[in-house]
């Protein structure tokens, strides 16, 4: 951790020489039944772009060349402006900076996911095509409950868009299992939600009750065991979809950030953040070199500098 020397905001957490996570908002105001944060954080609180924009113009003079834009309910950035100034408006402005090659975004509202905003973002040359886009359950009648704001179709359709609009992007996503209420027949729907879309990864949370929260109130809490069982299905299909794409780039050339070493290899990221592996006499860390991928082993690739 870092403290901000930047005054308007609070802390800014870095990695290592090759990436930094810029925090740009506080707070939520959407309520989520299940979620503590709006209670326990506040309303959104935007930092000043100006801020947002010299801090990351500072450290990329320090030789920081990917930037992770993120906070609690990133999407919400500049409602509490009063001029219209959004996240788009502030990604847009990082992309000038010189020094910085990748920007990329932190868990993401799917509703924010307007046309408007892809056909912006799709001018971004420095936009990473991973896209974390929170979506807790697969079925309509449980994202009610949870009240999380679009249903399962709006969903589909919003990941079919950035998928047209940016081929080579990676989705990922969040699930709450056993949620309050969650039938085996609405879980069964998520599954198969989940195996249409097909993610990259998905992340998987059992739901834990928090006091104070509407879904802590809630009747028909689902059993510990059940939470268990429902999560080491979708654990498993996570990992299948996983081996799967990595399986696809074999053969690949991709370019990868390298940001660290281990004893043999050096270790980093495609833009769409695959972790990929490489060996090299010269050192790359801290440089975006092309790679060949060689070969898939586990939940990992390995390739040849070219
Ligand atoms: S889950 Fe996310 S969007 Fe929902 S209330 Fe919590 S922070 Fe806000």
């Amino acid at each position: 951790m870092h403290n901000s020397k930047y005054g308007d905001f609070g802390d800014i957490t870095y990695t290592e020489k090759t990436r930094a996570v810029i925090k740009v908002q506080d707070g939520c105001d959407r309520f989520c039944s299940y979620c503590i944060i709006p209670f326990a954080r506040g309303r959104v609180r935007s930092r000043k772009p100006d801020s947002v924009l010299k801090e990351i113009e500072d450290i990329s003079k320090k030789g920081i060349k990917e930037v992770v834009i993120t906070g609690i309910h990133v999407a919400s950035y500049g409602k509490d402006f009063k001029n219209n100034y959004s996240l788009i408006d502030l990604l847009e402005e990082i992309n000038k900076i010189e020094g910085i090659k990748r920007i990329r975004l932190g868990s993401i509202e799917p509703l924010w996911i307007t046309d408007e905003v892809i056909y912006r973002l799709k001018k971004l040359e420095k936009l990473c095509h991973q896209f974390h886009l929170s979506l807790q359950s697969g079925c309509t009648e449980t994202l009610k409950r949870m009240n999380r704001r679009y249903t399962a179709e709006e969903f589909k359709e919003i990941a079919s868009k950035l998928r047209e609009a940016f081929s080579d992007c990676i989705l990922t996503t969040d699930i709450i299992v056993g949620f309050v209420g969650e039938t085996e027949e609405e879980f069964n729907i998520t599954y198969e939600f989940l195996k249409n879309i097909k993610f990259y990864k998905t992340h998987i949370f059992k739901y834990s009750e928090r006091k104070g929260t509407k879904a802590a109130e809630m009747k028909e809490q689902v059993a510990g065991n059940i939470k268990e069982e429902r999560s080491k299905l979708l654990i498993k299909l996570s990992e299948e979809n996983e081996k799967s794409y990595l399986k696809d780039y074999i053969g690949k050339e991709v370019e990868v950030l390298f940001e660290e070493k281990d004893e043999e290899f050096f270790k980093g990221h495609t833009a769409n953040y695959l972790l990929v592996k490489a060996k090299s006499d010269i050192d790359i860390s801290n440089k975006v070199v092309k790679v060949k991928i060689e070969k898939q082993e586990n939940l990992e690739l390995i390739g040849n500098v070219m």
